[in-house]
């Protein structure tokens, strides 16, 4: 078994607290790794560390940043079997989501290579006579990152790459549930020729000490995906130190079904909008809404599909679903699909559990008193709604107080385009999954789901400070026109 210390300033460094947390493998609740419970100094500690390599290394070259990007993308894919071993065996993915989550993360590298050069300011026409005007772009110094449990490979290489690729320093505390991956981001980056103490990992839970790490004034900036309720919290402490911060958090996504769509592409997308890693995806289709003609067509097709959705094997290709994270999150999906049945819903794919995971379920005559109507599950269920016309469905789509993501199955493109603006929603897709990312698009979500936006382009506004710099000459006419 592994014991997981920090790594501070290139070093494995124990806990202050002198103690270890158990993380488990949630196939059968076995202890996966012993992990370093960090305290205040722990985290101080990194901070200041992050903080004296910043000052060391900050005119380090575009050039050679370019050069740890490209080169933690060769390990990346060297060590991708790896990278997906502790995905599957930590967290409990699939290996298709596990591959999928490791090719993202080398991709994103890849992507991360062209920044470095990209961080560019502006000349700027002066209003006075004989002075030369620009704008440049500096890194903001240190940059805390803090990932949740289900994506910890796609989140911890977005968050550490941009910061280093800007110039930054970085300290990431990692889920408690998905602690091992940031062990293995401390050796790639150490590998890939980041110098000591500008990528550091502390460990420990998030409820005791993310205060301190987002609340140092030494961190500038604070780029954090988890839930709702944290990225609120983390907000406020944010705006008091008027710190830059990125959100990623919650969703309630939609998906609309058209009764123009093709119906056996629309269950398709569906099915792996929701589904995929049991449902645990910010993403995820949990609200479906199919036009009334076609509802009961869809329906039926849809719970069919849905019972083949494998529950099983996490190393067998074709396992859709494996296990629930935790005990908590396993509580939660009972509780909301319990809830439904009592208040009259109906089950038409699902609700059984087997160990520790739940089969991919799908409700139908879900109502507003329902707790599954509004709040996030975070696990495999879904609902399906019927509508009657396009603006009932964008009323229904709207109606909730996530932005994220949303789709909408039509072969009507005027249709199409009219409900990718009036979605409220950071993503909309046409004719295609609730669930999709790429590096350099603006990834992110409106209202409870998120505030700024994630992205090879995106990020640079939370990684980068502008400064305004002007140089008078000597030899200007005053006071010319
Ligand atoms: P969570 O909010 O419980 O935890 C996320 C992280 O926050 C953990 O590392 C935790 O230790 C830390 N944390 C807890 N309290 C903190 C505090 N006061 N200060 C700083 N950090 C603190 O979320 P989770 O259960 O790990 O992940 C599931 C949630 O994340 C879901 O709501 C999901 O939708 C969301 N999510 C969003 C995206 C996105 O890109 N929008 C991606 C993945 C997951």
């Amino acid at each position: 078994m592994k014991n997981l210390d920090h790594w501070i300033g290139g070093c494995v460094v124990a806990p202050g607290s002198g103690t270890y947390f158990d993380d488990l493998n949630p196939i059968d609740d076995s202890c996966y790794a012993r992990v370093a419970v960090g305290n205040a100094d722990d985290v101080d500690r990194a901070v200041e560390t992050a903080h004296q390599a910043f000052l060391k290394h900050r005119d380090m070259t575009a050039a050679v940043r370019e050069g740890w990007m490209a080169k933690a993308a060769e390990i990346m894919e060297r060590d991708a079997a790896l990278f997906q071993d502790v995905l599957v065996d930590e967290i409990g993915s699939p290996i298709a989501k596990a591959g999928f989550e490791t090719r993202f993360a080398v991709n994103f590298l890849r992507a991360a290579t062209g920044v470095p050069r990209r961080i560019r300011g502006e000349t700027i026409p002066s209003d006075t006579p004989g002075r030369f005007s620009m704008s440049l772009r500096h890194p903001v110094g240190v940059v805390a990152g803090i990932t949740p449990f289900n994506v910890p490979l796609i989140k911890g290489i977005k968050q550490s790459a941009m910061a280093l690729a800007t110039g930054n320093a970085f300290v990431l505390l990692p889920s408690e549930a998905a602690p091992r991956i940031a062990d293995l981001l401390a050796a790639l980056w150490s590998e890939a020729g980041v110098p000591d103490g500008l990528f550091n990992v502390v460990y420990g839970n998030g409820a005791e000490i993310g205060d301190v790490l987002t609340g140092h004034p030494k961190i500038a900036s604070i780029t954090f995906t988890g839930s709702s309720r944290v990225g609120k919290h983390i907000a406020g402490i944010a705006a008091k130190s008027l710190k830059k911060y990125t959100l990623e958090l919650g969703g309630k996504s939609p998906l609309i079904v058209c009764a123009d769509a093709d119906i056996e592409k629309a269950v398709g997308a569906a099915l792996f909008s929701i589904f995929m890693y049991q449902g645990q995806v910010c993403m995820g289709a949990s609200r479906i809404y199919v036009e009334r003609p076609i509802f009961e067509a869809f329906s039926h097709a849809f719970a069919a599909a849905t019972a083949k959705a494998k529950v099983g094997e996490l190393r067998e290709p074709g396992t859709m679903l494996g296990p629930i994270i935790s005990e908590r999150q396993r509580e939660r999906v009972r509780r909301h699909i319990d809830d439904a049945r009592t208040k009259g819903a109906e089950v038409l794919a699902g609700a059984q559990w087997s160990g520790n995971s739940c089969a991919a379920t799908v409700l139908s005559g879900v109502t507003a008193d329902m707790t599954v109507f509004a709040e996030e599950t975070f696990g495999p269920v879904t609902s399906l709604y019927p509508f009657d016309t396009l603006e009932d469905a964008i009323e229904l789509a709207n109606d909730t107080e996530y932005g994220l993501s949303a789709s909408i199955f039509t072969r009507d493109l005027d249709k199409a385009l009219h409900f990718a603006r009036r979605a409220e929603a950071g993503m909309v897709h046409i004719n295609a999954p609730t669930l999709h990312d790429e590096p350099h698009v603006p990834f992110g979500g409106t209202k409870a789901s998120g505030f700024g936006r994630e992205g090879t382009e995106t990020d640079l506004e939370i990684m980068t400070e502008w400064k305004w710099v002007t140089i008078q000459s000597a030899t200007a006419a005053p006071g010319g026109h």
